[in-house]
């Protein structure tokens, strides 16, 4: 069924929502995103992801033309115009329309638009059961070649990551950096579980600073577990005790399996099932509420 997405000023359905075969997000992969969930009226941590959206720009000099507020306001919209109370939010700003030099100056105006849908990224019982991963033999791009903190449109990197799992009949695959340190999953963060200490990598090692992880960190004390950011490798992957991704559209799921070697007992562990619980305590009351959601 048609939705309605915000595009460039206005909200159009989506049977109609097209945008130019000259704009630059779809040529070079230039501009940026955000993945973003509301659980019944609540738009979880809306504002730390419209801060990670405005850095990223920041980043690759790209004016959004849209203060803050206003955007924040339209992602609320968009929701609201989908008669949703949950969804997924995928909010995109391309360079907008230019030719088909590299030249990001020769792009008037950056595009704005938003999707709002609901999408559970595995299937249900995989919460429940676990999912299989594997090592992808692909590294992350190095941070000095293009920095995986900047949430950039040009996700090739993790497409063929991604693709690695597929191919290799898994459900995910976990990304090692150039130096041979774990980062992270094709489009998630990591962590791992071993002697009751979560571990997850720096985000300098070469991952997003992933908002799903931040929750994790925040409300670990409440269950009274002690998160360390510390570099882990795939052996260490091997051997844990538990481990589990985390992000916006993959919420929490728990990796029973990686490279045929049995995570654990190869069921979700006991803390993965803690943290998974006490993230879905908190989703619908840390976030901008939807005034006017039909919840
Ligand atoms: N790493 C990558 C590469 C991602 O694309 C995502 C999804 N945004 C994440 C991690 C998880 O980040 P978040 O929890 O903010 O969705």
């Amino acid at each position: 069924m048609a939705s309605q997405v915000f595009l460039d000023g206005e909200f159009v359905s989506s049977d109609a929502a097209s945008v130019s075969v000259f704009d630059h997000g779809l040529l070079y992969g230039d501009g940026v995103f955000e993945g973003i969930r509301a659980y019944d009226g609540t738009v979880f941590r809306l504002k730390q992801h419209m801060d990670r959206l405005y850095r990223s720009a920041k980043s690759i000099l790209l004016d959004i033309p849209y203060a803050k507020d206003e955007l924040t306001e339209l992602v609320c919209e968009t929701v609201r115009r989908n008669h949703l109370t949950s969804a997924y939010i995928r909010l995109v700003v391309t360079r907008g329309s230019g030719d088909l030099g590299l030249n990001p100056y020769n792009c008037a105006k950056a595009r704005v638009f938003i999707i709002a849908e609901q999408l559970s990224m595995f299937p249900k019982a995989l919460y429940e059961q676990g999912i299989q991963a594997i090592t992808a033999a692909t590294r992350r791009t190095r941070s000095d070649v293009l920095n995986p903190k900047i949430k950039s449109l040009n996700y090739l990197n993790n497409i063929l990551i991604k693709m690695e799992a597929m191919n290799a009949g898994a459900n995910e695959a976990i990304v090692l950096n150039h130096e041979g340190y774990v980062v992270e999953g094709s489009g998630e963060n990591i962590f791992i579980v071993r002697d009751g200490v979560l571990f997850t990598p720096p985000a300098y090692l070469g991952a997003l600073e992933g908002i799903t992880r931040q929750a994790v960190i925040d409300l670990a004390p409440s269950l009274g577990l002690e998160v360390k950011e510390e570099p882990f490798t795939q052996h260490d992957v091997y051997v844990a005790d538990e481990v589990f991704l985390t992000g916006t559209a993959a919420e929490i799921v728990p990796v029973v399996g990686v490279d045929r070697r049995v995570v654990g007992e190869g069921v979700p562990g006991p803390l993965t099932k803690r943290v998974h619980a006490a993230f879905q305590d908190i989703v619908r009351a840390d976030g901008v509420r939807i005034e006017g959601a039909h919840v």
